[in-house]
C-alpha cells in the first residue's frame, strides 16, 4: 500500500467497539447477561409485522419514515416534525459529530461515558474530552468546567451505561443552561423506559434550543438485532441531521417492525415491571454475597468487587459456570462487572454463581 494513502486524522485513534460476547467454548446453553438485551424479546405483534415484510423485499423503504414517526410522536407526546429515525441511535450519534464536530473541535462526556460517543467524535476528526464523575455518577459541574470555547457536542446517556446511575431533571436544566453558545447538548436515552418519572429529556429537547435527545428499539423493545433508533430536538438541528441522511437508511422490516413494537406498550410496561422486579432482587441477592451496586435504573446492574483481580476471577468463575457477563474496563470500572437483569432463571443462576464464588472467596 502506498504510503500516501491514508486515512482521515482520528481514524486510526479508534479502538474498534466490541459487542458482548455471546459463546462460551464447550458450553449449549450459555447465559448472555453481556449486552443489556430484553430477555423477553420483542412484542409478538413487532414479530408478526417482520414476517409480514417477507411479502414486499422487491419495493424500496419510504426515505422519510413518516408513518413510523406518528406513531413514535402518538407515544410518546412529541411532535413528528422533529423526530429523526436511524439506523440505531448509534446512527444519530454518527450523525451528529458528523453535523457539528470537525477537526479542532471537542465533543465532552463523562468520564464512564459510553465508548460511542469517543467512537464517533474520532471518526468526525474531533478532539474527545472527558470530564470526571463522582463515584460513577455524572458530575454537572465536572462538565461545564470541562467546557471550552471549541466544545461542540456533550453527550450524557440518563440512565447511565455501563454504571445505571442518573442524575435529576434539574441538574440537566442547569446543564444545558450554563453551556457554552456553541455546544449542544445530547441526551442519550437508550434506557429511559427503565427509569421511573423521566421523560427521557424531551421536554428539555422541546423547550430548548440546546438540547437533542436520543432513544432507540434496542432496549426495552428488545429490537437489538434490527437496528432501529431516533432522535428528537429542535426543527434546525433535525433539519441537519437529515441532509446526511442517506435516503433509505432504514429498511421496510425495520420500518414495520419499528412500527408495530411502538403500539404494543403493554409488551413494554410487562418488560419494565419484570425488570424493576429482577433488578431489585438481583442487587438484594448480590448484597447479601456481599457484592455492592450502585442504585441502578436501567436493565442492568453494576456490581463492584473488591479489586480488579477479584472482578476478573468473578468473570472467569461465570464462564466456567456457562454465563457472560460484562467487564468494563474499558470503561475505566476495571473492579466492576456490567451484568444485565434477565429473566428469572438466569437472574438466579448469575446470583447463585457470584455467591458460590464469594464464598470460595
Ligand atoms: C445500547 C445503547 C444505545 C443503543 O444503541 P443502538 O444503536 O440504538 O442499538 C445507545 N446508547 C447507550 C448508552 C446504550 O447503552
Amino acid at each position: 500500500m502506498s504510503s500516501r494513502i491514508h486515512p482521515q486524522p482520528g481514524i486510526l485513534e479508534i479502538a474498534p467497539y466490541q459487542g458482548g460476547e455471546s459463546r462460551l467454548d464447550g458450553v449449549r446453553d450459555v447465559v448472555k447477561l453481556s449486552s443489556n438485551e430484553n430477555p423477553f424479546g420483542a412484542s409478538e405483534k413487532a414479530m408478526e409485522a417482520f414476517r409480514r415484510c417477507a411479502h414486499s423485499l422487491h419495493r424500496y423503504p419510504s426515505s422519510d419514515h413518516a408513518a413510523l414517526r406518528a406513531a413514535i410522536a402518538e407515544a410518546y407526546g412529541l411532535d413528528a416534525g422533529r423526530i429523526i429515525c436511524g439506523a440505531g441511535s448509534d446512527e444519530i450519534i454518527t450523525f451528529l459529530c458528523q453535523a457539528y464536530a470537525g477537526p479542532g473541535d471537542e465533543v465532552l462526556y463523562p468520564e464512564h461515558g459510553f465508548l460511542m460517543y469517543r467512537i464517533s467524535a474520532l471518526a468526525a476528526g474531533a478532539t474527545p474530552v472527558e470530564a470526571p464523575e463522582t463515584r460513577r455518577t455524572v458530575d454537572v459541574d465536572a462538565l461545564l468546567a470541562a467546557c471550552t470555547q471549541r466544545t461542540r457536542l456533550v453527550f450524557i446517556a440518563n440512565p447511565a451505561n455501563p454504571t445505571g446511575t442518573m442524575v435529576p431533571l434539574s441538574e440537566l436544566e442547569r446543564l444545558a443552561d450554563n453551556l457554552p453558545p456553541q455546544a449542544l447538548l445530547v441526551l442519550d436515552g437508550a434506557y429511559v423506559e427503565y427509569a421511573e418519572g423521566y421523560d427521557g429529556g424531551a421536554g428539555l429537547a422541546d423547550s430548548r434550543e440546546n438540547v437533542v435527545m436520543t432513544r432507540t428499539f434496542s432496549k426495552i423493545y428488545g429490537l437489538g438485532g434490527l437496528r432501529i433508533g431516533w432522535g428528537y430536538g429542535p426543527a434546525e438541528v433535525i433539519a441537519v441531521l437529515n441532509r446526511l441522511r442517506g435516503p433509505f437508511n432504514l429498511s421496510t422490516a425495520q420500518i414495520e417492525t419499528a412500527l408495530a413494537a411502538v403500539g404494543d406498550q403493554d409488551h413494554v410496561e410487562r418488560c419494565r415491571s419484570e425488570n424493576a422486579r429482577l433488578r431489585a432482587w438481583l442487587v438484594e441477592a448480590l448484597r447479601e454475597a456481599g457484592v455492592e451496586c450502585d442504585d441502578s435504573q436501567a436493565n442492568f446492574v453494576l456490581a463492584r468487587f473488591a479489586s480488579s483481580d477479584e472482578a476478573a476471577a468473578c468473570d472467569a468463575h461465570l464462564r466456567g459456570e456457562g454465563m457472560i457477563v460484562r467487564r468494563v474496563d474499558g470503561y475505566k470500572l476495571p473492579d466492576c462487572l456490567r451484568i444485565t437483569v434477565g429473566d428469572e432463571p438466569s437472574c438466579r443462576r448469575v446470583a447463585h454463581a457470584i455467591t458460590q464464588f464469594r464464598r470460595q472467596g
